[in-house]
């Protein structure tokens, strides 16, 4: 996984690559949950850091070693960092690697969508639903509420689906479970494959 290097102390914007993503996520979806909820959390943690003793740390340090109000700004900040980068309109198709993992560690591509969308449905509250590779290099799925990272857990992060209701609601209403379906049309895997 790329990490995320502080510029004198503090975290930049990270990128939207795209302006709206086909039919998929629209333009107003992408405008506040970009620009309006990521935007608050970066000036949220930028805030807190100075004097902190975690102001020139990678993002993901910061995210292990915060707590409270700093873990979950931070920890959101790199959730939607990843999330945002992972997505595309040209959106690149698995490799043979990663899908023997898939099929490895789930029996099947299809099966692992299947339990990665179930996962994300069933998620009480707000969260996010991530596939993650362990130590040995297993790939795992995860249920995380709230700002949490799979990262704390010593897991490498490789997919997420963000699964607050600011996510979906402009595009999908409550119907989260489309939203979650739809989502694999605009994974760009060669993303995806570059965190292992
Ligand atoms: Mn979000």
């Amino acid at each position: 996984m790329k990490d995320i290097m502080p510029v004198n102390g503090q975290f930049e914007m990270p990128a939207l690559p795209y302006e709206a993503l086909g039919n998929i996520i629209s333009k107003e979806t992408l405008g506040f949950h970009h620009g309006k909820h990521l935007k608050a959390y970066v000036d949220n943690l930028n805030k807190l850091l100075p004097g902190s003793g975690l102001e020139n740390l990678p993002l993901s340090e910061v995210v292990r070693k915060s707590e409270g109000g700093m873990f979950n700004n931070a920890g959101q900040v790199l959730n939607h960092a990843m999330y945002f980068e992972q997505f595309s309109n040209s959106s690149k198709a698995m490799s043979g690697k990663m899908k023997a993992l898939l099929e490895h560690g789930f029996g099947s591509v299809e099966a692992f969508k299947k339990e990665f969308e179930q996962k994300g449905t069933t998620l009480f509250g707000s969260g996010w639903v991530w596939l993650s590779a362990d130590k040995d290099g297993k790939l795992v799925i995860t249920q995380q509420k709230n700002a949490e990272n799979p990262v704390t857990m010593g897991l490498t992060p490789l997919l997420t689906f963000d699964v607050w209701e600011h996510a979906y609601y402009l595009d999908y209403q409550n119907r989260r479970a489309d939203y979650l379906t739809a989502l694999w049309q605009i994974v760009d895997w060669a993303v995806v494959e570059n965190r292992l």
